[in-house]
């Protein structure tokens, strides 16, 4: 099910120890300092379903650490990127939304709001492979060797 694109009304903003120790992990061996403020950016990407902007994070993780910066939050969100603890999907206009699912799944654009949910069907390896059986040897051919592939299907809510 997807939902409607409702904005998330609850902020978590603290991680329990272990989730804290997988999260300060990932990000030391990316080479990127742990605080308490990307915990926080963390837990509440990982709370969410609705693929927040930068602006959602740092509106939402804000009412528990009201002394953070949208700056912070943007360089939070970089490091959790690079530690490959969430993505970055970025759309043809320059936005960007986060997503911290480590799964391979596929995405729902609403092309009306640009809010972007996870699609509710089984992630399918093999796709490319049905699209075009030579594709990747084709492509391997060129030098270009294929590690994923990402689909997105658009649309709108109707009213
Ligand atoms: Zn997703």
């Amino acid at each position: 099910m997807v939902n409607s694109g409702k904005k998330a009304t609850s902020a978590a903003v603290t991680l329990v120890p272990q989730r804290a120790d997988e999260v300060r992990r990932a990000l030391e061996e990316a080479g990127c300092r742990y605080t308490l403020q990307r915990g926080a950016v963390f837990a509440f990407l990982e709370g969410v379903k609705c693929h927040p902007t930068a602006e959602d994070v740092f509106s939402a993780v804000r009412r528990g650490l009201p002394n953070i910066s949208l700056a912070t939050v943007y360089k939070a969100l970089e490091a959790l990127v690079s530690a490959g603890l969430a993505s970055k999907l970025t759309n043809g206009d320059g936005s960007a939304r986060y997503d911290c699912r480590g799964d391979s799944h596929y995405h729902l654009r609403d092309v009306a709001t640009g809010e972007i949910h996870d699609l509710a069907t089984p992630f399918d390896p093999e796709l490319l492979q049905k699209l075009d059986p030579q594709l990747q040897e084709r492509l391997a051919r060129d030098g270009f060797e294929v590690t994923g592939y990402r689909l997105e299907v658009l649309g709108r809510f109707r009213g």
